[in-house]
């Protein structure tokens, strides 16, 4: 390879100290190139793997996984700052994910339709090269949630972390290698979404685009992939809301409220960041919440008991204290340990007028807005007035009501009285500019094949 076709080294940086932990070779045009005519020379072979094989070694690739999970949460805290108990559930969640879609391989059967003349079969036929783009925010469960059922579908893979998080998944990919997984088969390529992300866009082998990211960035993915009619899941930004209806245990939705949204700093598009709390438990709300803010463990990822560690970059972190101005009405305010690093404090804005910019937009840091409300319809339009429709939370002990309101509130994944958003076997993901498609679950698996039909005369 030439001079100008190798990558120039990026510097790898630990948001919770700024210290350099090394350099990754950001790749070129060519290498990205590269990358995807092997995919392209493998597919035909990854396809032909017998189902049980294929199973097998997706088995195999989730024990090494395994084997290999406190690495891999390491590198998590290093490189993403994660907290270390955060850090190990998603290497745990990683071997899940490759572990429930090994199951596919041997279970992902098409129909036998009744027709006139004839038997009628549809098959589900892998698309080719996919091409996954993951963001800095949760860099290794985010590839998993790609890679796993792309490859159980029979497609073969090359995967682009963001710049700034790229350590995980390049050792997934060499797990990948160890686990027996065939060369070309699943490679990991880092570089600039200019270059490497966009290039899964223009080049014509790579048949699906699965993304992960911003709403803007994934605008422009949608609008390039439409040149060549290609393939593509968006999962995009958030504002999602947690509302707090007054016959709730206003203890337990108070107690939890700040792990719907100060989890991984905030940086998380399932944060809950707009509260609405029905007025008549406003003020109790806010009296059990204030200790709650103040209990959150803000400091070394590396502590077991640490429970909210740094933001991705300097950068970040001033965009997000942008969003508390000097005068912002900060009604409650968290820790940080100071010293090197991105930190931000958990912050509570309130009140906050609807259209204020913290109502409005994705914040991605640890910033919430508490927001009253004093009828269930009130609740739902406050929710529903977002371009966004991510997740959320409902707080109720009426069941009816919760259901009602769970139909009612425009987003792809909700909770009641929890903040779970994410398992491996329910589907995932956004409403309105939160995104299209579907992650995880048994219908992942769709998204990663196209529906043959075939018709066989049984005429003499
Ligand atoms: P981003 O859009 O800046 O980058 C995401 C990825 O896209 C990175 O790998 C980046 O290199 C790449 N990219 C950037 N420009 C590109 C281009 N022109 N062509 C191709 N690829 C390009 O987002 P980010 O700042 O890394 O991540 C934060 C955003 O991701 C937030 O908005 C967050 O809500 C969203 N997110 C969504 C989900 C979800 O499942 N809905 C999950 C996590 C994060």
């Amino acid at each position: 390879m030439n001079a100008s076709a190798v990558g120039t080294p990026v510097p790898v940086i630990n948001p919770a100290t700024a210290a350099v932990i090394t350099t990754v070779s950001s790749a070129t045009e060519a290498e990205v190139d590269a990358a995807i005519e092997a995919a392209a020379a493998a597919f035909g072979r990854w396809r032909a793997v017998a189902p049980a094989d294929r199973a097998r070694l997706l088995r195999r690739f989730a024990d090494v996984v395994d084997a290999h999970g406190e690495e891999l949460a390491q590198l998590e805290v290093a490189n993403a700052g994660h907290v270390v108990s955060n850090a190990r559930w998603e290497a745990g969640n990683v071997r899940d994910v490759l572990e429930y879609y090994a199951a596919a391989p041997e279970r992902h059967s098409g129909r036998q339709i009744p027709v006139a003349g004839g038997v009628d079969l549809t098959f589900f036929e892998p698309l080719g090269v996919v091409g996954i783009i993951v963001p800095w925010n949760f860099p290794m469960v985010i590839a998993g949630w790609g890679f796993a059922p792309a490859l159980a579908a029979g497609n073969t893979v090359v995967l682009k972390p963001a710049e700034l998080t790229p350590l995980s998944a390049l050792r997934l990919g060499e797990l990948a290698l160890e686990a027996g997984i065939p060369a070309g088969v699943f490679q990991v390529i880092s570089g600039k979404g200019s270059v490497v992300g966009w290039r899964f866009v223009t080049h014509p082998a790579v048949r699906k685009v699965c993304f992960t990211g911003s709403t803007d960035v994934g605008k422009r993915i949608m609008a390039g992939c439409a040149e060549q009619v290609k393939r593509v899941t968006l999962e995009l930004g958030g504002k999602s809301a947690n509302i707090v209806f007054s016959d709730a245990d206003i203890e337990q939705a108070a107690a939890r409220a700040p792990y719907g949204v100060f989890d991984n700093a905030g940086q998380d598009c399932c944060a809950r960041s707009r509260i609405l709390v029905e007025r008549g438990a406003y003020d109790r709300f806010m009296e059990l919440f204030e200790p709650a803010v103040a209990g959150v463990v803000v400091g070394d990822p590396t502590d077991a008991a640490t429970e909210m560690g740094p933001l991705i970059t300097e950068a970040h972190r001033q965009e997000v204290a942008a969003f508390v101005p000097d005068g912002a009405p900060i009604a409650l305010r968290g820790s940080t340990p100071g010293g090197p690093g991105f930190w931000f404090p958990p912050t509570v804005l309130a009140p906050v007028a609807p259209t204020d910019r913290a109502a409005t937009e994705e914040i991605f840091g640890p910033v919430v807005v508490v927001v009253p409300f004093d009828t269930e319809q009130g609740a739902i339009r406050i929710a529903n007035d977002s371009q966004y429709g991510l997740s959320g939370s409902i707080w109720t002990r009426d069941v009816g009501r919760a259901i009602r309101v769970a139909r009612a509130v425009d987003t792809g994944n909700l909770s009641v009285n929890s903040h779970s958003s994410v398992r491996y076997s329910t589907p995932f993901g956004g409403f309105k500019q939160s995104g299209m498609g579907r992650e995880l679950g048994p219908d992942a698996l769709d998204a990663f094949s196209d529906v043959k039909n075939v018709f066989i005369s049984t005429e003499e």
